[in-house]
């Protein structure tokens, strides 16, 4: 990978075995990244970042746009959810690390970090932080719905998702959690970790798995309506 500049947009430019030219703008900053057949001149890629220039400037407003819109901080007195509850952050900062997040009176997350830790660098820690709880919240669920269940999860993982709030492979009988979930009530939680678990007796989100759903957790629905609106 090597950077380069074509009228001061900055490009990722990545020779590699592809037909044709490819450039997208990624979040959060507006990353350019252009990948490019290996025989692919100068010339060509620099005429072709020109033609493409206004595409680009244009991707890149719109991640700035969407920073300064409800994006997070991470300063002193914002709000953060965790488990449902709303609470105050607090930063304090440190001369040494390593850096750490705790909960305090039951109102506030403070996180302790240098001074010069950038938003990225906070937002990490707290994410961090975030699937740490959930690891140590999820295996009693977990054990708690396999004997109700009587069926074995392998192994569990915490990600970040976009679209899902989990997902199950079958055949590993292997579970992922949405590192979302934790800023959603534990009862949210649970729920994702049942739904999930169901998929192994159930692949399809057919009348049988909803059966199930009922079996286990009644109200499933309305737990459901409320992680979705
Ligand atoms: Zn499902």
């Amino acid at each position: 990978m090597k950077k380069i500049i074509v009228k001061d947009i900055e490009i990722h430019l990545r020779r590699k075995k592809v037909k044709n030219l490819n450039l997208s703008v990624h979040p959060p900053r507006g990353e350019v990244r252009l990948s490019v057949p290996y025989n692919t001149s100068d010339d060509t890629i620099r005429e072709f970042v020109l033609s493409k220039a206004s595409w680009i400037k244009k991707h890149q407003d719109r991640f700035k746009n969407q920073e300064i819109v409800g994006v997070n901080k991470y300063i002193s007195g914002e709000s953060h959810y965790f488990l449902g509850k709303k609470y105050i952050l607090n930063i304090i900062y440190i001369d040494k690390n390593p850096a750490k997040v705790e909960i305090k009176d039951d109102a506030y997350i403070n996180i302790y970090i240098k001074k010069e830790a950038s938003i990225e660098k906070r937002a990490k820690l707290l994410k961090e932080w975030y699937r740490k709880e959930l690891k140590l919240l999820i295996p009693p669920l977990i054990k708690k719905w396999e004997k109700i269940m009587k069926v074995s999860v392998n192994e569990f993982g915490v990600k970040q998702m976009k679209t899902r709030w989990g997902t199950c492979n079958i055949r590993d009988k292997r579970i992922w959690i949405n590192l979302e979930l934790a800023k959603k009530t534990p009862e949210c939680l649970e729920y994702i970790v049942v739904h999930e678990m169901v998929h192994l007796l159930e692949r399809d989100h057919n009348d049988k798995f909803k059966a199930h759903m009922d079996k286990f957790l009644p109200n499933w629905r309305s737990i459901q309506a409320k992680l979705n609106s």
